[in-house]
């Protein structure tokens, strides 16, 4: 890093320094185990592989506790409880037990909301005031609203019949890990489906603080399993006995995973990864455009798949962009995650800082200029400062990679015809930004975009009864609102109907 932090500079519009007590939340609040069991049939039951792994808070590098390593006899002890669950129980109880259930959870979720938050920040590294005002409150939201749903698929449905599918395997990263098993089980449940649920090695924790809200929930023994474990586990879980796979994570792995279920009768959605456009308009309200544009690429360190990494500035304010840019990444707080006042947390893990190093210094020898801010850096821990870099150009490593970091690459363009070109090149489409006071534009950019959210006027923001998802190598299918429905149904004309 030493050779990069030459080019940090104090812009002349810094402002003053401000000094903030520390304001950090207490972690008093979550109680942790040493090793904690899989969730399979309805009990925490010790791995039949014998293999554990350390998980760690990565803004300290402390251990926090053991979880299983689930070899492939506990993937297919974890899937054979799904299907007798579905077969004994969870597939024929009417929509409305379904939703009491689903209900039961979005409210446990609610009420034990900050210690689900604080134990999602101490496991992943996000910052607390992320953890405690989005994902734990969208995570219950999402469970509330399919909730809704699980007796009203006629309705969503009109004309036909929705019945499940059977076992869902789901396997989730661990960039948001409570909203993702929020996004997988809620409308598998909601629909009839039991699950598998595989988190990310990383942050294994509240997937298993979920698996108690569940048991105490008291769900069909089997409706809901929890699988820690490394790739091999995600691996397995996809290639067992599920009628159904649904991944959330990276191309690479989305791809692999599409050769495995190849030929069989799995049902399939991927949501992978991104590297969207933010694009801003001369006429765009520039102080609203500086904020949308930190939070679409700084919002969770930049761990976002949907993150506005690329940044399309219309050439006449370039100049006065950058400049309010600047001054703004002077004012990020970069520390503990549990610090109130923290706007980015710690990198999730060793690995992925290796990544987004290795790629900021492709930047830089491919010729970009890199500017990150003035801040110090716990020693122990993962951490990134807030980057970007100006004079990119399309070809650059940093302009087509998704860096999944807290790395912003800026380029500019003159015609909206040019800024639709460029947002588009590239192998991605899973969501887009479009800054300008003229509707008319928002819409004809909107038309043209090729991403699955376009936002105007604002970037990242997520509601349960919105879908999102994919084109191109960001994957297919939709997770979210009534479209999230439909990858958990098997839909046959209802009686009369054609
Ligand atoms: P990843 O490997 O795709 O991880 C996603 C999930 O898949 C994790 O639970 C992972 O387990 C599991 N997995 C890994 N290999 C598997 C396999 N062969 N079969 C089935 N499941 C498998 O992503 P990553 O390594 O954590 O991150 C690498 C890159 O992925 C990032 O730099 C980023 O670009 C992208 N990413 C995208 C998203 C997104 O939301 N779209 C989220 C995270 C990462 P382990 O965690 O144990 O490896
Ligand atoms: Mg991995």
């Amino acid at each position: 890093m030493t050779e990069l932090d030459t080019t940090q500079e104090r812009t002349p519009s810094t402002p003053p320094a401000w000094e903030y007590a520390d304001a950090p939340e207490s972690k008093d609040i979550v109680t942790l185990q040493d090793r904690y069991g899989l969730f399979i049939g309805g009990e925490f039951v010790e791995p039949k592989s014998g293999r554990y792994m350390a998980t760690i808070d990565p803004s300290t590098e402390e251990v926090l506790a053991e979880v299983p390593e689930a070899g492939a006899e506990d993937v297919d002890l974890a899937v054979t409880a799904a299907r007798d669950a579905f077969d004994s129980h969870w597939r024929d109880l009417p929509g409305r037990e379904r939703a009491k259930y689903l209900y039961r959870i979005a409210r446990a979720l609610q009420e034990r909301a900050r210690e689900f938050a604080v134990l999602e920040s101490m496991n992943g590294g996000k910052p607390i005031k992320e953890s405690r005002d989005i994902d734990l409150p969208l995570a219950a939201a999402h469970f509330f609203y399919y909730a809704g749903w699980a007796d009203k698929l006629d309705y969503a449905f009109p004309g036909r019949t929705a019945k499940p599918i059977g076992v869902a395997g789901q396997v989730i990263p661990w960039n948001f890990p409570m909203l993702m098993a929020a996004w997988k089980l809620a409308p598998a449940l909601a629909t009839g489906n039991t699950t598998v649920l595989k988190p990310a090695e990383t942050t294994p924790l509240t997937a298993l603080l979920l698996a108690e809200v569940i048991q105490a929930a008291e769900l069909p023994p089997g409706a809901v399993n929890v699988i820690t474990g490394a790739g091999e586990t995600g691996a397995a879980l996809v290639a067992a006995d599920v009628d159904k796979v649904a991944f959330t994570g990276s191309t690479e792995v989305g791809k692999a995973i599409r050769r495995t279920v190849a030929g069989t009768n799995k049902r399939l959605t991927l949501e992978l990864g991104g590297k969207a456009a933010n694009i801003v308009f001369e006429d765009a309200p520039l102080d609203q455009a500086v904020e949308g544009v930190v939070n679409g690429i700084f919002f969770n360190q930049g761990h976002v798949c949907c993150a506005g990494s690329r940044l399309l500035v219309q050439e006449p304010i370039f100049d006065a962009l950058l400049e309010k840019l600047k001054a703004r990444l002077q004012t990020l707080r970069v520390g503990d995650p549990l610090d109130k006042n923290t706007d980015i947390g710690a990198i999730n893990s060793r690995a992925q800082l290796t990544r987004i190093e290795e790629l900021v210094a492709s930047g830089v020898e491919e010729g970009a200029e890199m500017y990150q801010p003035v801040c110090d850096l716990p020693e122990r821990g993962f951490w990134f400062r807030p980057t970007l870099f100006t004079g990119v150009s399309q070809s650059h490593r940093i302009a087509r990679e998704e860096i999944f970091g807290p790395v912003l690459s800026i380029l500019t363009f003159r015609t909206p015809e040019e800024a639709v070109e460029k947002a588009n090149n590239t192998p991605y489409g899973l969501s887009a930004g479009v800054w300008t006071e003229k509707g008319s534009r928002i819409l004809w950019m909107a038309e043209r975009l090729q991403a699955g959210v376009v936002w105007a006027n604002t970037f990242n923001r997520f509601d349960p009864s919105s879908p999102f998802g994919g084109y191109k190598e960001s994957g297919f299918g939709r997770e979210g609102g009534l479209h999230g429905l439909a990858p958990y149904v098997e839909l046959t004309p209802r009686n009369g109907a054609s």
